[in-house]
């Protein structure tokens, strides 16, 4: 640390967490700041010559953001390199590029005025709009205007590629470009002053495996380059110019949390297998095609819950039968034989098609409504598309196909029909797939669970959504901060209907799964396995804590832990129990 930055008392302030570690080093300050747009007016005579400057510009601008592209796809990865899509599709926008060249002819005022102008207004209005992925977009805007705009008036674009050393990046602001362009070899943390847990920069941060706190509100303006700086990503907290007492102590910190996920690693190389030998399957939630890799890196026994909605969230339109064809055998073929339960689509509630509001018109109230199963049912050829690609996947590895948000049995004998539909097309087509496909359907509905002993009839196997169960049991909205507190895994109703549900499961002999959050809540592992629940699926990075936790208990613990939470009335008492229970098998006393 350099002598004069000692001098300085230290500050600590704090943030929101958005990437797990603990960094500490000097402070790199940048400061994004708006273009500024000198205006003039333009000779009619260079009319012509205006507007080809200003279609230059575009084209300058795709070629440069179809590089960071390439390079983020290279660096992170294709998913990664998909939020770029939204800002080439921004060069694209007819209305606003028709928009600023009316206005220059009706004005004549240079390009970069009028630009400015139209794209501000633009800005703004996606700006005040009450929904959080379109306010996003006003940032992509934003961003690739103030790109334009460089480029229309010859200046170089603000970048992070050159850090001169190890630098904490504390920032105003991050921008998609902005991040992109950051030198990983030298940053080892980023400290916003905006920004929320799902903003750009801190998906970057989190695939660079860097910490990260947002939301530090005026911390650009409080620090120097140069001062230094303890970042610590998980609990938020950014500490400037750190006393000796505060270093040491952080230094400790991060041994003791670098000693424990070696211990958790390590323990994740090994079979889950509870201290009186009872063996628990553990598999992997995804999203994406690509990450299978972690499925692998995580030692996960396949997937229990590939969510294939986001392959539609992703897209600008609906991914054909051949589209999906291949991202499902991608998936299946670099597992097998490890079984892959392919979820059909569960677009709808949160999970809204962007930009197709003829397919998802706006609902009161989403999570009740024209979701999952309802939709796919209501729109069969979207529905068969996607069947008949699970199925044709289906020859290259275990698929196990499985129904969200089934209601009861009825829609259970829908969703078999239009099934049954698909696989006489392919037969037809003289294509082969997997005739014993097995077929689960999820319960995260009450009225599924009560009818678990009908349904369990009709399927191979049971899932259960605890996130949606959970939000529907206790009329918990599962989104709305004001009532989060409300939302209580270890609510006696819970407890009981997973117990119902497993035991129809255990009477009907079809296996029993848990695959939403709770699966992967290691206070909960011990009571889940102890009601008799199968397997756990979780986001892979979760699998070694649950799995450390596993090799360090009993069943028969679990089972007594289990049976004594079905006497108790209380959540507080029940989580308590619980929390005990974890805290003395993982040493943390
Ligand atoms: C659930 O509801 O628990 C679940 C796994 O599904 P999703 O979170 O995708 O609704
Ligand atoms: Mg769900």
């Amino acid at each position: 640390m350099p002598s004069d930055s000692r001098a300085k008392s230290e500050v600590i302030v704090q943030g929101i967490s958005a990437s797990q570690g603990i960094a500490y080093g000097p402070i790199f300050v940048y400061l994004r700041s708006d273009v500024e747009v000198p205006t003039y007016t333009v000779d009619p005579t260079k009319r012509m010559e205006e507007i080809a400057r200003f279609e230059q510009a575009l084209v300058l601008t795709r070629q440069q953001i179809s590089k960071i592209q390439d390079e983020v796809e290279k660096n992170l990865g294709a998913d990664e390199a998909r939020i770029f899509d939204a800002h080439l599709m921004v060069l694209e926008d007819q209305a606003l590029i028709g928009e600023t060249i009316r206005e220059f002819e009706a004005t004549s005022r240079n390009i970069e005025t009028c630009f400015n102008q139209i794209s501000s207004r633009y800005i703004k209005a996606f700006d005040q709009i009450d929904d959080e992925y379109l306010r996003e977009r006003a940032g992509d805007i934003r961003d690739v205007a103030q790109r334009v705009l460089q480029n229309l008036l010859g200046q170089s674009a603000n970048n992070l590629s050159k850090l001169a050393d190890k630098r904490i990046i504390v920032a105003n602001d991050v921008t998609p470009s902005d991040s992109a362009s950051i030198d990983r070899s030298q940053a080892l943390a980023i400290v916003t002053d905006t920004g929320s847990k799902t903003s750009h920069a801190v998906i970057v941060a989190r695939s660079m495996r860097i910490p990260a706190v947002v939301g530090v509100r005026n911390l650009t303006t409080r620090v120097q380059d140069g001062d230094w700086a303890i970042v610590d990503g998980y609990d938020g907290t950014v500490i400037i110019n750190p006393s000796e007492q505060t270093l040491f102590r952080y230094g400790q910190i991060r041994l003791q949390k670098k000693g424990f996920e070696d211990r958790l690693m390590e323990a994740n190389r090994q079979p889950a297998v509870t201290l009186d030998g009872v063996a628990v399957t553990l598999m992997a939630n995804i999203e994406k095609v690509d990450e299978v890799a972690l499925v692998k890196e995580y030692f996960a026994s396949g997937v229990g819950l590939f969510r294939t909605e986001y392959l539609y969230l992703n897209s600008a339109r609906i991914p054909s039968e051949q589209e999906q064809f291949i991202a499902y055998k991608t998936v299946v073929a670099a597992l097998a034989p490890a079984p892959v339960i392919i979820r059909t689509l569960d677009l709808g509630g949160d999970k809204p098609m962007a930009g197709n509001p003829t397919l998802f018109p706006k609902e009161d109230n989403p999570f009740m409504g024209f979701r999952a199963i309802r939709f796919c049912l209501e729109h069969p050829e979207i529905f068969k598309d996607q069947l008949r690609a699970i199925l044709l996947a289906s020859v290259h590895g275990t698929i196990r196909l499985m129904y969200p948000m089934i209601s009861g049995s009825e829609e259970l004998d829908r969703a078999n029909a239009v099934l049954a539909e698909c696989k006489e097309e392919l037969c037809a087509r003289g294509q082969p797939f997997d005739e014993k496909m097995a077929i689960g359907s999820m319960i995260e509905i009450p009225s599924a669970a009560a009818t678990a002993d009908i349904l369990a009839r009709q399927c191979d196997f049971f899932s259960i959504g605890t996130n949606d169960l959970i939000q529907y049991l206790l009329a918990i909205d599962r989104v709305n901060d004001r009532i989060a507190h409300l939302y209580e895994p270890s609510h006696p109703a819970v407890i009981r209907t997973l117990k119902h549900i497993v035991d129809e499961a255990r009477r009907a002999k079809i296996s029993v799964g848990v695959c939403g959050e709770m699966a992967g809540d290691p206070v909960f592992v011990p009571l889940l396995l102890g009601l008799g629940v199968d397997s756990l699926s979780m986001t892979p990075p979760l699998l070694p804590a649950v799995k450390y936790l596993i090799r360090a208990m009993t069943m028969a613990d679990a089972r007594a832990l289990a049976a004594e939470a079905l006497t108790l009335s209380s959540p507080k008492e029940i989580y308590a129990r619980c929390e005990a229970f974890y805290r003395a098998r993982m040493k943390l006393e």
